[in-house]
């Protein structure tokens, strides 16, 4: 088994930015779970499926594949073999994700690929149920979260930047809306491991974060005797 990095937390609290880099200064491998869920997203968005809908979903599920591969160490998520990786980012997919992963038949779709991925490398591994559910025994666990007004704001600015358009409020809302529905969801929600160590970044910034990470995985692996693997 490889040594495993569970990292948890609701959406924005900027997770994919920080595990990314904590991931390269460990040199593991970083697997981005929320991409796997966005591309059955995008999946079922392209068969007009709706989630609550036990048949169709089924039905559209059946002809949806996910994978994951790496280009130049960068992840790329591959739906029926296409990489859907510069199509999953849209709000609208957004929306769909945070619907659509709630479904048990979505999770169970995903559970194997990640845990065969973790029992092969070393991984930093980021989502929601990692460390609850996916990886119950990994070496470090991580709930990294960030106040509502904090993420809403890293997001607007990101929106900005894009050139897209885009209200603050609104943006807070959505981010409310996704986190009632990732954490009250019957299957899988999001909640803090009971042995996760507790990082709110609403004050700190991404290289603080990634050094806390780093410096937490050293430790962790110097106490387990190095690698494993
Ligand atoms: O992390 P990201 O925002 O890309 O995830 C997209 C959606 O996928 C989230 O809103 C969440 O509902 C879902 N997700 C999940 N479990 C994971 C990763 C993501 O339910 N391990």
């Amino acid at each position: 088994m490889g040594f495993n990095i569970a990292v948890d937390g609701p959406a924005g609290a900027g997770k994919s930015t920080i595990a990314r880099r904590a991931a390269k200064e460990l040199s593991f491998v970083y697997v981005d779970t929320g991409a796997m869920y966005r591309a059955i997203a995008l999946g079922l968005l392209r068969r007009h499926a709706e989630p609550e809908d036990e048949a169709a979903l089924a039905d559209a599920l059946e002809g949806i594949e996910v994978n994951i591969g790496y280009e130049d160490g960068v992840q790329q998520v591959y739906l029926n073999g296409e990489n859907v990786s510069g199509l999953i980012r849209t709000e609208e997919v957004s929306r769909m994700a945070s619907r659509s992963s709630a479904r048990p038949q979505v999770r169970a779709k995903l559970t194997d690929l990640q845990r065969d991925l973790a029992a092969r490398e070393d991984v930093l591994m980021d989502g929601r149920d990692i460390g609850t559910m996916i990886l119950p025994h990994a070496q470090l666990k991580i709930y990294l979260t960030a106040s509502v007004r904090t993420r809403a704001q890293r997001r607007y600015k990101e929106l900005l930047e894009r050139g897209e358009a885009c209200s603050l409020e609104e943006i807070e809302r959505d981010i409310e809306a996704r986190d009632y529905q990732d954490m009250h969801r019957e299957t899988a929600p999001l909640r803090q491991a009971e042995d996760a160590v507790r990082i709110d970044s609403s004050d700190m910034t991404v290289d603080e974060v990634t050094e806390r990470i780093v410096r937490l995985a050293r430790e962790r692996m110097e106490q387990s005797g190095g690698r494993c693997g």
